[in-house]
């Protein structure tokens, strides 16, 4: 499979080099030249296997020319051993046509870890065989620095670093990200917000000197290899549903795209999904998008599910390609209205998003509710994030088609709004209830391009 960008003018990868990348040349995302298609006995065949069988029969073809089978499958083998259930990816029934998929079983509680485990693990293989090794570098508000921290951590081709606001990430998030022991794991507590660790990101990216010398390396939103990981539970969901013999929908609390979009491609592949619904909290680009405003950037408002608070989508971009007909001289073009504040979408490419995306917006008020309300109507205890889904969901319910919300954090990682609406104290899983316990170890340090870079040199192993 070769790999294209997005804005028609980098050259063509491998899966490896796309990975190993992240962003083309070109500015654009990396997408597979062609969408692979599994036929409806194939995808008839995944019922009953395991989560890491049909992980395999979905990802190959998109990966077979990188890596042999057998190493394939010990790769998805590891990534996914260290969840704390054995489903992997549970669903759950909260009423007569609504199911929870739970993707908050991994090492950090939420559903990034599905990519990031995986992509630690493809890293590592794709490294060792080259004898090289990289930096990776990550900025995070939160939940993306602990999941790439808890991929990365003991293994010898790659150093970690991630950046975070001091004092603003929730007690939990730093835990998770200032707790692992191993050697190359580095955490490092900016004194600045969250634009200001991105932007240091940004600059040493920009720095070739420093980028070279370490070989910097990013496992962002728009790395594809993270969207691969995240088209199996959709697989393993509609199935376990009926699937391909009867439709399914799904409801994705969003914020860069990421995640939904994997479901897009696994509607190209021949899932029957029939609509894929866009969660958004008051920070709604997407929501305004879809409703035919155009896409144009707004003020970043913070909120009770801050892993959504995003007002530009990286991955929309990926969805745009495919609306507008694969020209990417077109997205080239968006994309560099977006830097004005932001375009219309033509009315082709609108009809083209409207065949399979809707769309619905919730606010802090309704988030709180939902949460809530599903406690007494469900008996489930869910994450801000996952509420906002809910919501949309009930709104979307179509008769006859049963509707999945993607369950994206465990909500103990935000208990302080859980408790807010429901009362009740969200308990960690029993096999980290000790991370209160565990030593901390974390790096402050000045919001200085300089001090940053010198740290990161002088603390890579040679
Ligand atoms: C990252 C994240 C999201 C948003 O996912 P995207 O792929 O960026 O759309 C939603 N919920 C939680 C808990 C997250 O961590």
């Amino acid at each position: 499979m070769k790999y294209i960008s997005t804005r028609g003018q980098a050259p063509e990868l491998t899966f490896e080099e796309a990975m190993l990348t992240g962003l083309a040349r070109d500015g654009g995302l990396y997408l597979p030249a062609e969408i692979p298609v599994m036929s409806q006995d194939e995808i008839a065949a995944l019922a009953g296997l395991s989560y890491e069988e049909i992980a395999f029969r979905v990802m190959w073809p998109y990966v077979s020319g990188s890596f042999a089978e057998d190493e394939f499958k010990a790769i998805i083998a590891r990534a996914y051993e260290g969840f704390g259930h054995d489903a992997r990816a549970p669903l759950k029934q909260l009423n007569e046509n609504h199911f929870l998929l739970e993707l908050f079983h991994g090492p950090t509680l939420a559903f990034k870890d599905f990519a990031m485990q995986l992509i630690g693990q493809l890293f590592q293989v794709a490294l060792k065989r080259r004898g090289d090794r990289v930096t990776i570098v990550g900025a995070t508000s939160g939940d993306t620095g602990s999941a790439a921290i808890e991929a990365f951590r003991g293994l010898d081709a790659v150093d970690v670093f991630i950046l975070f606001p001091h004092g603003r990430v929730s007690e939990v998030q730093r835990r998770q990200m200032t707790t692992p022991a191993d050697s190359n794991v580095h955490a490092l507590a900016v004194d600045g917000d969250f634009d200001d660790c991105q932007a240091a990101l940004k600059d040493m990216f920009n720095d070739f000197e420093f980028r070279d010398g370490v070989k910097l390396a990013g496992v962002n939103s728009i790395n594809f290899a993270r969207v691969l990981a995240q088209i199996v539970y959709y697989f393993s969901a509609a199935v376990s549903l009926g699937a391909p013999h009867r439709k399914v929908s799904f409801t994705v609390p969003t914020g860069n795209f990421g995640d939904i979009f994997a479901g897009y491609l696994a509607k190209r592949m021949g899932l029957p999904i029939d609509r894929l619904v866009v969660a958004t909290n008051q920070n709604d680009i997407l929501h305004r998008c879809l409703s035919g405003e155009g896409y144009f950037k707004g003020e970043t408002i913070p909120s009770i599910s801050p892993s959504m608070d995003i007002q530009v989508s990286s991955n929309f971009e990926r969805a745009l390609y495919y609306a507008y007909n694969e020209d990417g001289g077109a997205i080239a073009q968006l994309m560099d209205e977006l830097k004005q504040g932001g375009f219309n979408i033509s009315q082709g490419a609108m009809e083209a998003l409207r065949e399979n995306f809707d769309s619905g917006r919730v606010s802090e008020e309704e988030t709180l509710a939902t949460i809530k309300s599903t406690l007494v109507h469900s008996a489930e205890l869910v994450c801000p994030h996952t509420a906002v889904g809910i919501k949309v969901a009930e709104e979307h319910r179509a008769a006859n088609v049963p509707i999945i919300t993607l369950a994206t954090a465990h909500p103990a990682k935000f208990p302080a709004a859980v408790e807010k609406a429901s009362g009740e104290h969200p308990p960690l899983p029993s096999r980290m209830s000790d991370l209160y316990e565990r030593p901390e170890r974390v790096t402050r340090i000045a919001n200085d391009l300089g001090a940053l870079e010198d740290h990161i040199k002088r603390h890579i192993a040679e």
